[in-house]
């Protein structure tokens, strides 16, 4: 099974991972935690790459694109892929709905480019279920503040960029009401990790 989890930044994805690990690993599964960009070592260092370009340097959109997409086939192949073939439940930060996401809303790459590249890249390996977390911006903006750490050249963008972010997210969980769960991610952590469980065992379990 192939769980991923979107929103925009501040959200609690990564709390809200550990937490579905803790339990799926209770009730016996074997669970590969993993996220994007990144998740494999080639993966990684093009994440390196995308979000801190050598000082002065700017990447086009196209390229960017092309760079996340480059970065997703490497994790599908060497990660995900054999991963789920072994019976593993895949759980990852981030995958194709951020790309949709970020490289239109951000990068203004043409929806339709990115439809086909997401095709091509991901064949027959599509999330069985995507939780979407959705909270207010000022609030995810107050969690990346108490998170502290780096500032990288994504982090550091408008509110209203954020407010875009944020519609488009919701934008694409409405689109395919059989994959994606909006959940409101403005909620205790543990009442969100309940949320997210029940939707887990009732779509997932057999
Ligand atoms: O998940 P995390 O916050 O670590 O992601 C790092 C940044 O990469 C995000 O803030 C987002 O702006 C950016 N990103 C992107 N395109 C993607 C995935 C992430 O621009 N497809």
């Amino acid at each position: 099974r192939f769980i991923t989890l979107e929103g925009g930044e501040g959200t609690g994805k990564s709390t809200l991972l550990e937490a579905l690990r803790e339990r799926l690993q209770m009730v016996g599964r074997t669970v590969m935690v993993t996220r994007e960009p990144g998740g494999t070592e080639l993966a990684e260092t093009i994440r390196n790459l995308v979000l801190h370009p050598p000082e002065g340097q700017v990447w086009s959109s196209m390229a960017e694109a092309l760079l996340m997409n480059a970065a997703r086939t490497d994790h599908l192949e060497k990660k995900i892929r054999p991963a789920l073939a072994a019976g593993s439940w895949v759980l990852c930060d981030r995958f194709a709905d951020s790309t949709r996401v970020y490289q239109s809303v951000q990068n203004g790459v043409g929806v339709e480019v990115l439809k086909m590249l997401e095709s091509s890249v991901l064949g027959e390996t599509r999330p069985d279920l995507t939780l979407v977390l959705d909270a207010p911006v000022e609030k995810a903006a107050l969690r990346r503040a108490e998170r502290g750490g780096h500032a990288d050249t994504f982090e550091l963008r408008d509110k209203a960029f954020h407010e875009d972010v944020r519609q488009a997210f919701i934008d694409v969980a409405r689109s395919e009401p059989e994959r994606c769960v909006l959940l409101d991610a403005s909620r205790e952590a543990d009442e969100v990790a309940q949320n997210a469980w029940h939707e887990v065992e009732s779509r997932l379990f057999e």
